[in-house]
């Protein structure tokens, strides 16, 4: 792997986290903390490892952009249950890693010695430790998180095959080739590995779908429609009623598209990201999304996605911070703000909420030697994005703590 060297003065350009928990006191320590967890990702000393339980813990994990088999907890979870999602040991970027340590019999988040909060490792769900009749892992098949089961059955991405096209923050590119998986996870896997998973009582409050686009059927993105209405029919017959707890973030959808998923299946909520507010930055970051869908277009089908599912039942996920990638991208942070916030407000007029991902640096991503933005800056952004959906009394719960755990902005909406 290619190694970035480390930015040694990059504590003198920036708010320490210690600092920035201060200068906030209306944002959650909680959310502060996960943030800059994500944003500068975590690694164990050896009695945090010696802590780990191969039979309680979750390790291993297949996904659509990440892949790992070793020792190291998969992610951490705070006191309030706050979920920290850091995919493994990391430590990548140019900034110091936090470093998960034992203190005083505890299992501590540390930064720079000090101890920032308890943590506990994330627990495996009883389905990790199965095979489906076709003598798969089911850990190949679905991931989990505290919350939910996740599934991603396209683990490649049709924009990679046109050179210069693939997203430039995206690693699934990378992860794709230097595994042994397959392209496409075997639908009767899913099917069994859900009704599987749904055994254990009170772990899941939902399903949630996602993987790389395919672009290919008789109108573009045809087959990923229709890769996606198979698996939710499937997976369906695990409920009662119409519609069952799920998300899906699929590539932007025309409204013929969407529409068939809104009523082929039990689908509840619908999510197509489009990653930077800002339409020259969306054309640069992701080429391929701006080829053959383009910025507006991407926003338009946004909204008649609230048509089709419903107000609060439709957002869209950004990569947060990478609006500040160099050399196109924005400057100042106050300039960024202001713009990504304008531009988010436009979103929440027409019924769709914004949600953050804290960018992370992903080795194997063509963004990997960046640097991301302070974390003032993630803070600020969370409560504007949380400002809004709240000024557009629009209900994040199809993305919230309790069902996905991955945006500090929805985790803002516990309070
Ligand atoms: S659309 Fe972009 S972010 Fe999504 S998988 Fe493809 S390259 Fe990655």
């Amino acid at each position: 792997m290619v190694k970035v060297e480390k930015d040694i003065h990059w504590r003198e350009k920036e708010l320490s986290i210690k600092e920035v928990i201060e200068k906030y006191p209306e944002v959650s320590p909680f959310v502060i903390i996960k943030t800059d967890a994500q944003r500068r990702g975590v690694t164990y000393t050896q009695k945090a490892l010696e802590r780990v339980d191969e039979n309680v813990h979750q390790l291993v994990h297949r996904g659509f952009s990440g892949e790992k088999n070793d020792k190291t907890p998969f992610s951490l979870l705070l006191r309030d249950g706050t979920s920290v999602l850091t995919g493994g040991a990391a430590g990548f970027g140019k900034r110091d890693p936090l470093v998960v340590d034992v203190v005083d019999d505890k299992i501590v988040l540390t930064d720079n010695r000090e101890v920032l909060e308890e943590v506990s490792y994330w627990e495996k769900p009883d389905f990790y430790e199965k095979f489906t009749s076709s003598g798969e892992p089911m850990w190949h098949v679905a991931w989990a998180r505290p919350q939910r089961i996740d599934l991603n059955p396209h683990q490649y991405c049709q924009f990679w095959n046109t050179p210069g096209h693939g997203c430039k923050y995206c690693s699934i590119a990378a992860t794709y080739k230097s595994s042994d998986k397959p392209q496409y996870v075997n639908l009767d896997d899913i099917e069994e590995t859900v009704k599987e998973a749904l055994k254990q009582p009170g772990r899941f409050t939902s399903i949630f779908l996602t993987g790389g686009t395919i672009l290919s059927g008789k109108e573009l993105l045809d087959d990923e429609v229709d890769l996606y209405i198979n698996i939710l029919q499937r997976i369906g017959k695990n409920f009662g009623g119409k519609r069952f707890p799920s998300q899906l973030i699929g590539t932007a959808f025309n409204r013929r598209q969407l529409q068939r998923i809104h009523d082929e299946t039990g689908l509840m909520s619908y999510t197509a990201d489009i990653e930077v507010l800002n339409a020259e930055l969306f054309d640069w970051i992701c080429p391929g999304k701006s080829a053959k869908i383009g910025y507006e277009e991407w926003k338009d089908r946004l909204y008649q996605a609230v048509d089709i599912f419903g107000k609060g039942y439709v957002n869209t996920g950004l990569v947060a911070g990478v609006e500040m990638a160099k050399p196109k991208g924005f400057i100042s942070e106050e300039e960024s703000l202001g713009k990504v916030l304008e531009e988010a407000e436009e979103l929440c007029r027409h019924g769709v909420a914004p949600v953050g991902c804290v960018w992370t640096v992903a080795p194997g991503s063509i963004f990997f030697k960046q640097e991301t933005p302070s974390l003032e800056y993630y803070v600020r952004l969370a409560k504007g994005f949380d400002g809004l959906r709240r000024k557009y009394d629009i209900s994040v719960d199809m993305d919230n703590y309790r069902r996905c755990g991955n945006h500090p902005d929805s985790d803002l909406s516990r309070v």
